[in-house]
């Protein structure tokens, strides 16, 4: 008998604590939870496995990032009104980050007014900052809902076709079978390839562009990022396509202004 075994990442859910989140450049609630590696047999574990990190993933934007649960006064099971989250679980959030808040004030009242340095350290932050959820995504094939519809035309044109082939010209039937399966191949194979900028269109454009919008950054400044990001081998430097960033940006600036 064939036996599936190995390790795999548990991650363990510990509660919720309110910190500072970059993506949304505001104080925000956040789901703390502890990665372990565990061995598994055909997936199952019993054990919340040896620590690896802990992450916090922010609650409005869905972006995680590497925590420290050290930091918090305590860990509070449900998400507390905002004041009563601060109070319990992070009573310091607006000294420990006074820096970064008095930056941000600074870029929603006059992001022009930012040093080069600033500017570029801002808007290059939130490429890196969702980068491993690009990297995670592109590191295997993942199914969204065209995929699933593509495998089930897959499985129709398989039984629709021959049936039809043996109808209407029955000493070829089996033609009809090859035909099914060259198109249901394809067009699960062109799904797949399509998946990828699914992704970056649904779920990493329209964080980046909320993320930079009040920046107003200029095409000139992005396109240096992203020759950064080409240059460092990070996915998102080839995945991402600038003008669907420049449409959201263009978009929520509308949104803002009107
Ligand atoms: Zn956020």
């Amino acid at each position: 008998m064939f036996i599936v075994w190995g390790r795999k990442l548990v991650y363990r859910k510990l509660g919720h604590v309110a910190d500072f989140c970059p993506i949304c450049r505001k104080p925000r609630p956040f789901a703390l939870q502890r990665i372990g590696s565990a061995g598994h047999v055909y997936y199952i574990t019993v054990s919340q496995g040896e620590l690896v990190g802990y992450e916090r993933t922010c609650l409005k934007c869905q972006t995680t990032f590497n925590a420290e649960p050290t930091q918090y006064a305590k860990v509070v099971p449900k998400p507390l009104p905002w004041n009563d989250m601060v109070r319990q679980t992070f009573p310091t959030l607006h000294e420990a980050w006074a820096d970064r808040l008095a930056l941000e004030q600074q870029v929603r009242d006059n992001p022009h007014t930012l040093s080069a340095q600033d500017r570029h350290a801002l808007i290059r932050n939130p490429f890196l900052l969702l980068s491993p959820k690009v990297e995670k995504r592109f590191a295997s094939t993942h199914m969204d809902k065209e995929v699933g519809f593509a495998l089930l035309g897959a499985v129709v044109l398989l039984i629709a076709v021959p049936a039809l082939a043996r109808a209407v010209v029955p000493d070829q039937a089996e033609v009809g079978v090859l035909v099914a399966m060259g198109l249901g191949a394809s067009l699960v194979v062109w799904q797949i390839a399509m998946s990828g900028s699914r992704f970056m269109r649904r779920q990493v454009v329209p964080v980046l562009a909320q993320c930079l919008q009040p920046l107003q950054p200029t095409p000139g400044e992005l396109q240096a990022v992203m020759a950064e990001l080409k240059t460092l081998k990070h996915k998102m430097g080839s995945k991402l396509k600038l003008p669907e960033l420049y449409a959201q940006l263009k978009m929520k600036a509308r949104g803002s202004a009107g």
